[in-house]
């Protein structure tokens, strides 16, 4: 599955040069052009799926277990003092490049994030909370 106008795709197939951390048949994790901190890169599956609603069940089961072995790999290579785990769906959502990616955005104590990567607290009521909580559960 792959999508021609798509850059993830293009870059993930190889016809486009990234920095690539690593790679096996399923995925390729690539350093991001624009990181927010050293070493931001990004898992981004070989097959085009738009988003989380359509990744495939094979690559959804499998990108867990490889955020893990890269995170571990940050921790050793560049001793992050933490790590950020995003992932965008929609532009609701900031998405900007339609074809799913997870990113991992080692963390350093004192970096210049500390005011980003963060969320503001949107005012819910008791009552809306738990009609959304009957929707949900
Ligand atoms: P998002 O906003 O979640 O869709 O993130 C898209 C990410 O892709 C951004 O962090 C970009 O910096 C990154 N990006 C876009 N084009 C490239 C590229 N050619 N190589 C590496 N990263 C890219
Ligand atoms: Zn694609």
């Amino acid at each position: 599955m792959r999508k021609d106008d798509c850059i993830f795709c293009k870059i993930a197939g190889g016809e486009i040069p990234s920095r690539t951390v690593y790679e096996d048949e399923l995925f390729r994790v690539i350093m991001d052009i624009e990181p927010a901190e050293k070493g931001h890169c990004l898992i981004i599956p070989k097959n085009h799926f738009d988003d989380l609603f359509t990744l495939g069940e094979e690559e959804a089961t499998k990108m867990m277990p490889l955020a893990q072995t890269i995170a571990t790999k940050m921790k050793e290579a560049l001793s992050c003092d933490g790590l950020n785990i995003v992932q965008n769906n929609g532009e609701a959502a900031n998405q900007t490049v339609k074809h799913f990616h997870l990113h991992l955005i080692p963390r350093y104590t004192g970096d210049h994030n500390q005011e980003k990567l963060i969320w503001n607290h949107a005012e819910v009521a008791d009552a809306e909370m738990d009609e959304i909580f009957s929707k949900l559960k």
